[in-house]
């Protein structure tokens, strides 16, 4: 019997704690001269996330530059290419928190956009599906998602537009299921019918997002080059370039490393790091580096899951004529925790080809004792197979018979002969197996005084918003009114349902840049003056 996910060996897996190399270029002192090159808004990592912040800004901030950069030969690489597709309803996150409130968002997001732009997509409908004792704990899900109509509780419905609205969602029993999908077996008693539930081409999102930014007068993307060094750029003194007297000079400098070696650095007004796997390396080599007060103790820790996929032939038959995604209970990993799911369980999707695929299962990795290397977790990635990192020993023919097991309690006539090995995604956890729910996280610092800052330093500050009369402006850490901070914003934990939120994600983030990088109100829609993109165009130099 090999250890599971939920065995007291996967309990106790340390965090890792993603950094960077330190700076290396000799012109990075502080009072050197300032790098050739210039840019208003940095966005770092291209997956979904950082392909849609980078739209969100060439499209609101027509007037500033936004440089994306990526560290792969094209945007996706990683986890934003390897997931189930599935544009989530919203059913399992807690009533305030970011995943609730963006993924409910994201969707409708989603759809409009999807629409608009010819993107491949289908509101297929999602059945979860339990037993004759599984009743109640449907009828919990109805009731919290019916709650989200009005509980926007701590206000924090504020950050995204429009009222909140749960999804459509009904219990229906077991026999009315089958009559729709007639394959699911006769153990099954009762189906929650999530209708808003769909799948989406991630990668012509993707593609679409990448062309709309790119045929804005304002982004530029560069693709095989890492960010691999970061340090604030702080006043120096009252007088020279850059004094108290010249603000607009403030910002960050960033290092980066070409896949041929050269390194380059460049000027950013903010960052906007959404480098998935690799989320708190940035704010941990601040850390590192001496940057923040608490030195080295505040970096953030990081876990990962692994999740395995496997393809099903359709033509080995028992889901002939499946339509909708089907869904068992959520893995709850042994957590009490009601949120505290570990993955939602190895479901059945289908493509918009048609082709099924079960997964992803939980796998959770363990770092060697004395990892250095960065990434490490990238050479664990072939799907259902054991190596040194994971957790679960079995081999592949084991993997697939527990996974076929696990299907089988639902959709009995699947033939373990056809299913076979696919691909394989990790979860970016911000907590551990052990942990319970974990948050999506967005961080926001300004280069300035960053010694008086916290490292863990939300973005949104959900006690003020209670105590406000206008939430609205509490909601988002300091007032309107403060002065433009060169802004580094961090996302970490963006892990499921992150697709499904991608566009809310970058609704609030343009948001944020705006209120504290810029000092605009939240409603304003590119009305930002300052400095024409002088600097686009550049980008060839650096890259
Ligand atoms: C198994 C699995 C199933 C999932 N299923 C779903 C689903 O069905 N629906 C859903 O909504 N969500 C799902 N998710 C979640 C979703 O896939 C992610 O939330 C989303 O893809 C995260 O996108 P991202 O852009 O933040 O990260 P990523 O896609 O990881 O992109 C980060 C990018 O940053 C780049 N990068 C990293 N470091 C650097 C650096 N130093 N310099 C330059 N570039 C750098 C990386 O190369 C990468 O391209 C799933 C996730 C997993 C693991």
């Amino acid at each position: 019997m090999y250890p599971s996910s939920s065995s007291s060996a996967a309990k106790d897996i340390p965090p890792t704690y993603p950094t960077l190399p330190r700076i290396q270029k000799a012109s990075s002192s502080q009072d050197g001269p300032l790098p050739d090159i210039q840019v208003d808004h940095l966005v770092v990592g291209g997956g979904v996330v950082g392909l849609a912040i980078t739209h969100a800004l060439a499209k609101r901030f027509p007037e500033k530059s936004t440089f994306m950069v990526e560290r792969h030969k094209r945007s996706g690489e990683e986890t934003s290419s390897r997931n189930s597709e599935v544009i989530h309803a919203g059913l399992y996150y807690p009533p305030a928190s970011l995943k609730t409130n963006l993924c409910l968002r994201g969707r409708e997001l989603m759809y409009d956009f999807c629409k608009e732009h010819g993107i491949p997509h289908k509101q297929t409908g999602k059945f979860v599906v339990g037993n004759k004792e599984s009743h109640d704990h449907l009828q919990g899900i109805v009731n919290h998602v019916k709650s989200l109509d009005e509980n926007v509780e701590n206000n924090i419905g504020a950050l995204v537009a429009g009222r909140r609205q749960g999804p459509p969602l009904r219990i229906i029993s077991g026999d009315e299921a089958r009559q729709h999908e007639k394959d699911i077996g006769p153990e099954i008693a009762w189906v929650l019918d999530s209708s808003r539930t769909g799948i989406v081409d991630s990668h012509e999102l993707m593609a679409t997002l990448e062309r709309l930014a790119l045929d804005s007068e304002s982004a530029e993307i560069v693709y095989d080059t890492s960010v691999v060094g970061i340090k604030p750029l702080q006043p120096t003194g009252t007088s020279g370039k850059r004094g108290s007297g010249d603000e607009s000079m403030l910002g960050w400098i960033v290092e980066t490393q070409t896949e041929g070696g050269e390194v380059d650095q460049l000027k950013a007004r903010h960052v906007i790091n959404a480098s998935g796997l690799n989320g708190p390396a940035m704010l941990n080599a601040l850390a590192r580096d001496g940057y923040f007060g608490e030195g080295e103790g505040g970096m953030i820790g990081m876990w990962y899951s692994k999740g395995n996929y496997a393809t099903y032939s359709r033509a080995k038959g028992g889901v002939d004529s499946v339509q909708r995604l089907i869904y068992p209970l959520p893995d709850m990993g042994g957590s009490k925790d009601k949120h505290g799911h570990q993955g939602l369980g190895t479901h059945l999707t289908v493509d918009l080809n048609g082709n099924i695929r079960f997964g992803p299962d939980t796998d959770w990795l363990r770092p060697s004792a004395h990892q250095t290397q960065a990434d490490w977790w990238n050479q664990h990635m072939v799907a259902l197979q054991p190596s040194s990192a994971t957790i679960n020993q079995a081999g592949e023919e084991e993997r697939l018979d527990a996974m076929y097991e696990s299907v089988t309690s639902y959709l009995p006539n699947i033939k373990r002969h056809g299913l076979s090995a696919d691909y394989a995604g990790v979860r970016p956890k911000l907590v551990g197996p052990a942990g319970g729910f974990s948050d999506f996280t967005i961080l926001h610092h300004t280069a300035t005084q960053l010694q008086d800052q916290k490292v863990k330093q939300l973005a949104f500050n959900h006690d003020d918003a209670v105590q406000s009369k206008d939430a609205r402006d509490a909601l988002y850490v300091g007032s309107w009114q403060d002065s433009p901070q060169p802004s580094l914003i961090t996302l970490c934990g963006i892990e499921s349902p992150g697709l499904t939120s991608s566009l809310a994600l970058a609704e609030v983030v343009s948001n944020l840049i705006g209120r504290r990088g810029w000092g605009t109100r939240l409603d304003a829609k590119s009305s930002v003056k300052g400095a024409q993109n002088e600097h686009a165009g550049m980008v060839d130099q650096w890259a």
